[in-house]
């Protein structure tokens, strides 16, 4: 690596099969990086710990994870994909950033607010360390840039932070402040039309679904809220399916629904099946290829185990730099 313009870090806990929210979100802009940066992208097994209440399925959902990202067009030669916990190290430079930070920090952040709001019986000490865990992350790699979405802007800046007393603390320079890139959709909304889609609220869209669950899923989708009978004009700019419009369908089409919805020449059903129908195309592509993958995933294994032995070179060489930074006894190598 480190030939491109920088080194870019992501990663996703193993939510197994991937939305329309995390294909927008995130996946396509992991795929776009790839022509110009080094990238890394990342299976967070470890942090998913900090939530779950069984880790049964936990290696089912990688692998589902893994094969619609090879699909959306990751590509295992070109960027590291790896297993978090394949690369143990980022739990040993975890246990060694956490002594740089203060504890208010991490209680003050509102991800852990809301983590806590939302799993009051299940506050572990893993998740109050989430964002430390995630620093590890990034800094194992000396990533420059990192792709996230906004909900996760506090994270970095306290990775910035940790880098900041890190480097004072041990008078180095070992580790690298890494700059937030923001993506293009940050929030895709679910078929409830408010919230964003998302698998604990069960309005999402799976990208390789196939076609006729694809369609009963769109049309489940609620539309503008006053459009209340056929007859009535709706207002396609409060509307979540023109917004899917806007993203998947032909131009023509697009500018047809904003015509016809405002006079009531299209219903909201019509509407629904046209979009699900373009939808269903432009995922056609990505669909086959990861069927075809479904039926090679000993290889899509060895690929995963080749990224983490990438990746753990990398570990390896910051972790003997950290190491030597703080002046901990060196050991026979
Ligand atoms: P994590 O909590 O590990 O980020 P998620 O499954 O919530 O896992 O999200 C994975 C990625 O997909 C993140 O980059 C997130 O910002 C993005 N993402 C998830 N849901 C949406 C959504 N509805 N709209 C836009 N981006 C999304």
């Amino acid at each position: 690596m480190k030939n491109k313009k920088g080194l870019v870090f992501s990663g996703a806990r193993p939510t197994g099969r991937q939305h329309l929210g995390n294909l927008l979100g995130a996946i396509q802009n992991y795929v776009a990086l790839q022509s110009e940066y080094d990238c890394i992208y990342s299976i967070v097994d470890i942090h998913a710990l900090t939530t779950v209440e069984t880790t049964a399925g936990l290696r089912e959902n990688c692998m589902e994870m893994a094969l619609d990202w090879l699909a959306a067009g990751i590509d295992p030669e070109q960027s590291i994909m790896f297993i978090q916990s394949h690369v143990p190290q980022v739990m040993e430079l975890h246990t060694l950033l956490s002594m740089v930070v203060p504890m208010g920090k991490l209680t003050d952040l509102p991800t852990f607010k809301e983590k806590v709001r939302m799993h009051p019986q299940n506050v572990n000490y893993g998740l109050l360390g989430y964002p430390v865990l995630m620093s590890a992350d990034i800094l194992l790699y000396k990533a420059e840039i990192v792709p996230v979405g906004i909900d996760q802007a506090p994270h970095l800046e306290f990775t910035r932070e940790v880098v900041r007393s890190f480097n004072y603390r041990y008078g180095t320079q070992v580790l690298v402040e890494p700059q937030m890139k923001g993506t293009k959709f940050t929030k895709v909304l679910g078929t409830d039309g408010v919230n964003k889609m998302s698998k604990s609220l069960d309005n999402e869209i799976e990208i390789a679904a196939d076609e006729e669950t694809t369609q009963k899923r769109v049309m489940t989708m609620v539309t503008d809220p006053a459009r209340l009978r056929r007859s009535d004009p709706g207002n396609p700019d409060v509307c979540n399916v023109f917004s899917f419009h806007k993203m998947f369908s032909p131009q023509e089409d697009i500018d047809m629904v904003d015509r016809e919805c405002r006079v009531a020449g299209i219903g909201c059903v019509d509407c629904k099946k046209l979009m699900a129908k373009h939808l269903n195309a432009s995922l056609a592509p990505l669909r086959e290829r990861r069927r075809e993958l479904e039926t090679k995933t000993d290889q899509v294994l060895e690929q995963l185990y080749d990224g983490a032995d990438r990746a753990r070179k990398i570990a390896d060489q910051t972790m003997r730099e950290v190491r030597d930074a703080i002046g901990l006894p060196r050991y026979r190598a």
